[in-house]
């Protein structure tokens, strides 16, 4: 039987000045001791498909834009890098294989140091990427490397714009899934409340529309960034951030992707779609909330969740909301809270009987 390493396996073996780097190979790690190690290797860390950790070989220095032609040569031609050229290959090919590209459409960009990105380059479709297809761009868009001079993506601009303004995203992925761009199409915000996968792991708003590739653009996703990970960009497509890996901003487009698909289908059946109640999302936003992933309505007044204003016109909330301590985060739910929420309502119900 195969080992399975628990998170707090992981935190025995370093408390104990055990070496992370030297795990059985067909150990089986949970979801949390994966989690573990990747904030223990930092942004862009790889992971192979079973989720084993491929831990970076140590830099000698930290690189940045303004380091010599020939140390930014030399990081460009790294393992790391070359490993992270690899991986654009193929979320790539992921994208082009679902159709979620088309032409030369869609672009993917990694922040690889303080200043430096790397990006796909322009002109080549995302389905057919060769790893020295990729550039080297610093956060202005300057063009610092390519592996066979190729030009950087003409619409790295917004992927950069985002880094800058949302300091945790370390992967952004833009392509054109066509249930989603509907969406977008139409100005159209999917609704919630429907299904776990989309309320956990996508956090959706629509960015209106300016030109491809131009500042404008990228400035108008840039502006949704602090509390969104997916934008939906207005007769275009759709943009996503990660602040784990490529991987994961990949997965936010097969997640949105899916839940516009279907509830397309949901809506074409005949009978009104059945929504989950603001306790059990409430439930989901914890989770959210762990997970480090933002959403505007952490935060707000349980019955706020899936009927206030924003999301479900006309309704009215009596319910105190959830406060930070500090004022500008919102804090995770505590006992008190909850306990009055359950409170509130056992008086409700008392009172309906
Ligand atoms: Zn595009």
């Amino acid at each position: 039987m195969k080992q399975v390493i628990s998170v707090k396996d992981l935190q025995d073996m370093v408390r104990g000045g055990k070496d992370l780097n030297n795990l059985p190979a067909e150990a089986l790690l949970t979801p949390s001791a994966r989690d573990f190690l990747r904030e223990l290797e930092g942004p862009a860390a790889y992971k192979n498909s079973a989720g084993n950790a491929t831990p970076a070989p140590p830099e000698a220095k930290p690189v940045t834009s303004k380091s010599s032609k020939q140390e930014i040569d030399a990081f460009f031609n790294s393992p790391r890098i070359q490993e992270l050229k690899h991986q654009l290959c193929d979320i790539g090919r992921r994208l082009w294989q679902r159709e979620y590209v088309d032409g030369n459409g869609g672009n993917l960009a990694i922040r690889v140091a303080e200043d430096i990105a790397l990006c796909t380059p322009t002109l080549v479709s995302k389905g057919f990427m060769q790893p020295d297809d990729m550039c080297f761009v610093d956060l202005d868009g300057n063009q610092l490397c390519s592996g066979n001079g190729k030009k950087r993506t003409s619409e790295i601009l917004m992927h950069l714009q985002i880094m800058k303004r949302q300091p945790r995203a370390v992967a952004t992925v833009h392509c054109h899934p066509p249930y989603s761009t509907g969406f977008a199409v139409a100005g159209v915000e999917p609704p919630s409340c429907m299904i776990p996968e989309y309320e956990v792991f996508s956090s959706v708003a629509i960015a209106p529309y300016r030109t491809p590739g131009t500042p404008e653009m990228g400035a108008l996703v840039a502006d949704l960034v602090d509390k969104h990970n997916t934008i939906l960009m207005a007769n275009h497509g759709v943009v996503s951030w990660s602040h784990n890996n490529l991987e994961d901003a990949y997965f936010k487009m097969e997640i949105l992707e899916a839940y516009c698909r279907t509830v397309l289908v949901a809506s074409q059946l005949g009978k009104p779609v059945n929504t989950m109640t603001p306790a059990q999302l409430q439930d989901l936003l914890k989770i959210k909330q762990s997970l480090g992933i933002p959403d505007p309505r952490i935060g707000l007044k349980e019955c706020e969740l899936c009927d206030n204003n924003e999301w479900r016109p006309g309704v009215t909330c009596a319910i105190p909301g959830i406060q930070s301590s500090n004022g500008d985060q919102p804090a995770a739910p505590d006992a008190q809270a909850e306990a009055l929420v359950q409170a509130i309502t056992d008086q409700i119900m008392s009172q309906t009987k």
